[in-house]
């Protein structure tokens, strides 16, 4: 369906928009951008009055660098950021010796984005922004949202055909002051005290990771070089660790230190100048300017649902925890990323509402797998590697991972997998997969490949990482269905919301 097709659905049925997205961070601005490439009526509301100005998520994995080459960000990404510097030990103002931080990685044809990028978050969210505006997305500063209320049976168009939308469901969305709007889908996408996720009476459940109190900051310091990762290991009179890290692309360095419990952190420029003298060799003159700061402390905890009727959590709504390990801006980005498709295919008529479900299915054991990683991290219990890279994550158990074929060799492909890049035959996969679309890669000469209108199809000869086969690659890179012919294939694609010609 175009563009103009879905705005005149949404005249139709008595909502202001299609889709409310509540937040500006990372995960609103990435569906926003999402929903905007796919036409979708929506619009991200953010409750202050500019993006948020810090740079704490700052390590982008490589599977968000995929994400984020769909999402056509990729270069600014890149250029805005950098390499992680080794980290270098300290003590008594001498350097230690250095310490890697993550296992090291190279890029390889499947996997060409191999290690974290650092870009401040700050940044991050300017360039998505940027993107989305592009896009013709829209994002209303200056509107909390205080209540949210669901009408008719919340359970949304269950038949696909939107009906029920025009007998009165949908949410309506208050905010402290201006009017309110009505949606036919919100998504929480407004941080850990999600304020939609408590209107809903969405419990979390989780635990303290660590009851100490957190410094993270953004500062100006003179007298340290920019090729390390500054760490300063805890004494016996400081209390807890120093780490100062360059921020890429800036001119900013990142402070995290770490406090005893029930400390009050001191956020001013004295405060923080009084911790990095009293832990380093630096003088207290040497940090010259805060830009911003925060404390925290290291929580995990997961919500017990990602849905209620037609609405969504997801990014740190659905999930908090330990900022080690650098998983969650990333897994936030694929939440939207898993849910912006799902919307798109529902609210065009195309898909039964019932694939709005799988959305939950595939990301909440995503999240608990994710936190437990970020506790380990943080414990010093695991490392950061292969699992930090979040390259292994797929949806091998989802109802929308369907693989027909029999006595696969172990390794192989299999629906459910991330699909991986390669250039054969002077096809490049992720040139293929880049925009809204499905995908169909045909392997070998002998497979059957289905006709799917709308669908973008490449056959090639033969590539060891696919094996042989049909693969159905969902627009967020992931194989929903594989097989060796078109068994099966009909009543998947109308389950995902293609049409089998
Ligand atoms: C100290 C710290 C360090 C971190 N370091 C890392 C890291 O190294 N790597 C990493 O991947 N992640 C890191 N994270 C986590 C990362 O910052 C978050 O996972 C990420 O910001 C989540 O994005 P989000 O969009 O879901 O939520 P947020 O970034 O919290 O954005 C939510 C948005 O919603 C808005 N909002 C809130 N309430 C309302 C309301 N009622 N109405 C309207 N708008 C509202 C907020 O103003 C905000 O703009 C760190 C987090 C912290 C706190």
């Amino acid at each position: 369906m175009e563009l103009n097709s879905v705005k005149e659905m949404t005249v139709n049925a008595n909502v202001d928009v299609d889709v409310l997205v509540v937040g500006a961070g990372p995960t609103g601005l990435a569906l926003g951008a999402d929903l905007a490439r796919r036409g979708v009526d929506a619009l991200v509301v953010e409750r202050a009055d500019a993006l948020f100005p810090g740079s704490r998520g700052k390590g982008i994995q490589p599977r968000t660098m995929e994400v984020f080459d769909d999402l056509g960000v990729l270069d600014a990404i890149r250029a805005a950021g950098g390499d992680y510097p080794v980290g270098m030990i300290w003590q008594d103002g001498e350097r230690m010796g250095e310490h890697q931080m993550f296992d090291p990685a190279e890029p390889t044809d499947h996997s060409p984005y191999n290690a974290p990028w650092m870009v401040p978050q700050w940044r991050t969210q300017e360039i998505l922004f940027a993107r989305l505006e592009e896009l013709g997305g829209k994002v209303a500063f200056g509107r909390e949202v205080v209540a949210v209320t669901q009408d008719g049976d919340g359970k949304g168009n269950r038949d696909g055909n939107g009906d029920e939308d025009r007998d009165g469901n949908g949410v309506t969305v208050e905010f402290a002051s201006g009017a309110p709007v009505r949606a036919r889908y919100v998504v929480a996408a407004d941080g850990g005290r999600s304020a939609v996720r408590r209107a809903l009476g969405i419990g979390m459940t989780g635990e303290t990771v660590d009851p100490d109190s957190m410094l993270v900051a953004d500062v100006r310091i003179s007298g340290l070089d920019r090729d390390n990762w500054h760490v300063f290991p805890p004494r016996e009179d400081t209390g807890g660790f120093l780490a100062i890290c360059p921020l890429a692309g800036t001119e900013d360095f990142q402070v995290v230190a770490q406090f005893p419990e029930g400390t009050d952190v001191d956020l001013s420029l004295d405060g923080i100048r009084g911790t990095v003298a009293a832990r380093s060799h630096l003088s207290p003159e040497a940090v010259t300017e805060v830009r911003w700061a925060s404390d925290f402390r290291p929580r995990a905890a997961l919500a017990d649902r990602f849905r209620a009727g037609r609405v969504f959590l997801a990014g740190d709504a659905a999930h908090i925890h330990s900022p080690a390990g650098g998983q969650g801006l990333n897994t936030s980005v694929q939440d939207a990323y898993n849910l912006g498709w799902k919307l798109g295919a529902v609210l065009r008529g195309e898909a039964p509402e019932s694939l709005l479900d799988t959305y939950e299915e595939e990301r909440l054991p995503v999240a608990a797998d994710m936190l437990g990683l970020s506790t380990r991290v943080h414990r010093g219990e695991a490392r950061r590697g292969g699992a930090t890279r979040q390259l292994g994550l797929g949806y091998r158990d989802s109802s929308l991972a369907v693989e027909t074929r029999t006595d696969l060799p172990d390794g192989s492909l299999r629906a459910g997998d991330r699909a991986p890049d390669g250039t054969v035959e002077g096809v490049r996969l992720f040139d293929a997969f880049r925009g809204p679309h499905w995908t169909l890669v045909t392997v070998g000469a002998d497979a059957e490949a289905p006709v799917l209108p709308g669908v973008r199809t490449v056959r090639i000869g033969s590539y060891e990482r696919y094996g042989t086969g049909v693969f159905l690659v969902r627009p967020d890179g992931y194989v929903g269905w594989a097989g060796t012919g078109t068994r099966d294939l009909p009543e998947y694609a109308s389950r995902a919301g293609l049409t089998v010609g």
